[in-house]
């Protein structure tokens, strides 16, 4: 009975311990695949619905676009406005601002929550942003909190074993502050209440605003591991800098991948330069409706990801990027 003791513990340790190897090993030496918006090829971005698809994928991360409703709930929506994703127009036609756009920090949660969302679209003309996605106006889809999404995807890990993590974006910081919030402090403090405090807890923190993101490493002291997300060809040259607060750059891959040449793509030295200064590469967006200049998105997946040596991708296709990278 004792030996029959000592072999369990030894067997949940030896688990408890790989399982620990893995999840710091998953981020620092293998290739990631990041759910954008969920499984937002197949359903409308942000919803549950996309998540839960997403998760069933069993991508490394799924990732989270923050911004403040009027009542400070971080709420999952990729623009800081309203009428590219739902039917709020329709709902409060009196609740826009100058410009004519809908904001979403001008709504309370409770508000939100009564909105519709429909695949993208143009909210000018009312054209579905890719027209072979998922019907716009159909099904019953609706927004959620930072803190839903989270108890859904650590609910499923506790159903189903799996460790997937979250990859939370602060959207527009800048914009919030204007507004008197202060996303990245509340997102922190939700992280945390969750459980997502350091490198090692499967969270992916990550904003295009250098000065915000920085402040999070600084000032506000976080130990999550930080990915600086860049879109314009001077920032390349701020790595250096870069490095100092931040794990990893999360470039456009039309940053990586230059052009063809005699039938063979040419790469820019980002990916090697990002590397020296230990910075990991986290590339967006793979999209199989929307290859560029790539003959298949097979093509696509193995050049960015295998021959540019990028160290994990953002996808709305997750399921075929995995499949093509086993
Ligand atoms: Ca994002």
């Amino acid at each position: 009975m004792k030996y029959f003791h000592v072999v369990i513990l030894c067997i949940s340790l030896f688990s408890c311990k790989n399982n620990e190897q893995q999840l710091s090993n998953s981020i620092m030496n293998s290739k990631i695949v990041v759910a954008h918006r969920g499984a937002s090829g197949y359903l409308p971005e942000h919803t549950m619905e996309a998540k839960a698809m997403a998760y069933a994928m069993q991508p490394d991360y799924i990732e989270q676009d923050l911004v403040l409703s009027k009542d400070n709930v971080p709420v999952v929506i990729h623009d800081i406005h309203l009428d590219d994703v739902t039917n709020v127009a329709k709902l409060f036609p009196d609740r826009k601002r100058k410009d004519g756009r809908y904001y979403v920090i001008d709504f309370t949660f409770e508000e939100i929550q009564q909105l519709k969302v429909y695949e993208r679209f143009d909210p000018k003309t009312g054209t579905q942003f890719y027209p072979k996605r998922f019907p716009k106006g159909k099904g019953n889809f609706r927004l959620h909190s930072l803190q839903q999404e989270i108890e859904l995807i650590q609910g499923l890990n506790h159903t189903t074993g799996s460790t997937i993590g979250i990859y939370p974006e602060i959207k527009d910081p800048e914009f919030h502050h204007k507004e008197g919030k202060d996303i990245a402090k509340i997102t922190l403090e939700i992280l945390s209440a969750y459980g997502y405090t350091t490198k090692e807890d499967k969270c992916v923190f990550q904003c295009f605003d250098a000065k915000e993101l920085e402040r999070v490493r600084k000032e506000l002291n976080s130990n999550l591991f930080l990915v600086q997300l860049i879109e314009f060809p001077e920032e390349t040259k701020q790595l250096q800098h870069f490095a100092t607060y931040a794990d990893g750059i999360g470039p456009w891959y039309k940053q990586i991948v230059d052009k063809k040449i005699d039938g063979q793509w040419q790469f820019t030295s980002l990916v090697d330069d990002a590397h020296e200064l230990g910075l990991k590469v986290h590339t967006y967006t793979l999209r199989a409706d929307q290859l560029g200049d790539f003959g298949s998105f097979e093509e696509h997946i193995n050049t960015v990801l295998k021959d540019a040596k990028v160290d994990g991708c953002f996808t709305d296709f997750p399921d075929k990027v995995l499949k093509v990278l086993q």
